[in-house]
């Protein structure tokens, strides 16, 4: 079964093995995601061999860094790096709980997008529990502007996104995409794009023992007048598509499916984490509330309008 969106919440069929390479280390990972409860939600379990593990949920709440990736951190010095193309790709395709154990400090770069854990995880499928979804939905508009970057997140019945670069770079340019994220419109539209970077920024990053495992094989290399990857892009516009990819993996760090308009100019990591912040600093700009059970089973083409005419009502609490 492909993803799907529907009343109840939703985990893995099977336990998954992915394993790859860390792009700033370079050093070999595996990570086994494994089904869990309903109301677990996405957890990250820091295996160290056999000494004691450390779990750590991914929340907004955890996040302690938004420099060229999202970390997240136990503030007791665990932490795992570059957490956003699993978690768009687990969010992406709906699935609400999954323990996600790791023995590194970041997750594998594997291709630079979240192709390869969308195809896992459509792989195994997944199964609807009986918790019913909690969505996170946006009461009221919430504003942020950081260093030449905006955000917002507004009302919205459904997860829009509207997500807009503009690189001082002719091979990039001004780029724009709007789009309803659903399962499908994920693995289609912002699955496959690859993250990417100047060749003169990798260069400085090598120098400095970072990005020891980017490559042509995981990252878009931009050149002073040229892209370096022979095979060029996957999609005319593949940089605003992975910032897109990058918002819907961040905003996963809402701990539930998000009810709103996201929109991002200019934006990165960091914006992407301040306006969260910023909404759960306004208890009045948010409401998690219950998806109506549907009245029958329905097919998945007829859920996503289900879902945009549905009334949600806000959970009391
Ligand atoms: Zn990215």
């Amino acid at each position: 079964m492909k993803g799907f969106i529907g009343a109840r919440q939703t985990t893995l069929a099977s336990e998954i093995l992915i394993t790859g390479t860390g792009v700033h280390s370079g050093a070999p990972v595996s990570i086994i995601l494994y089904p869990a409860d309903g109301d677990t939600g996405l957890r990250f379990l820091l295996s160290n061999g056999d000494a004691d593990s450390t779990e750590i949920t991914a929340d907004q709440r955890y996040v302690t860094g938004v420099t060229l990736c999202t970390v997240l951190g136990d503030g007791n010095g665990a932490s795992v790096a570059t957490v956003e193309h699993l978690l768009a790709a687990l969010r992406g395709l709906g699935v609400d709980n999954a323990l996600i154990e790791i023995d590194s400090q970041e997750v594998p770069i594997m291709d630079g997008s979240s192709a390869q854990f969308v195809e896992a995880i459509d792989e195994v499928g997944l199964v609807e529990l009986d918790a019913p979804r909690r969505y996170l939905k946006v009461l009221k508009t919430v504003s942020i502007k950081d260093a030449g970057a905006s955000g917002e997140l507004s009302p919205h019945n459904g997860f829009h996104l509207d997500v807009e670069i503009d690189f001082d770079c002719a091979l990039i340019g001004r780029q724009k995409i709007e789009l309803d994220v659903n399962p499908g419109s994920f693995r289609r539209e912002l699955s496959r794009a690859r993250t990417f970077g100047f060749m003169k920024d990798v260069e400085r990053l090598w120098a400095t023992g970072l990005a020891l495992g980017a490559s042509l094989e995981n990252t878009v290399a931009i050149g002073d007048d040229r892209i370096i990857n022979r095979e060029g892009l996957l999609y005319s516009d593949e940089f605003v598509r992975h910032k897109a990819l990058d918002a819907v993996g961040d905003l996963a760090l809402a701990g539930a499916p998000i009810l709103g308009a996201y929109r991002s100019r200019r934006g990165g990591h960091r914006l992407n984490s301040l306006v969260l912040e910023a909404l759960f600093a306004d208890a009045e700009a948010w409401a998690l509330v219950e998806a109506p059970r549907p009245f029958r089973e329905v097919r998945h083409a007829e859920l996503s309008h289900r879902l945009a005419a549905a009334n949600f009502a806000a959970e009391r609490s």
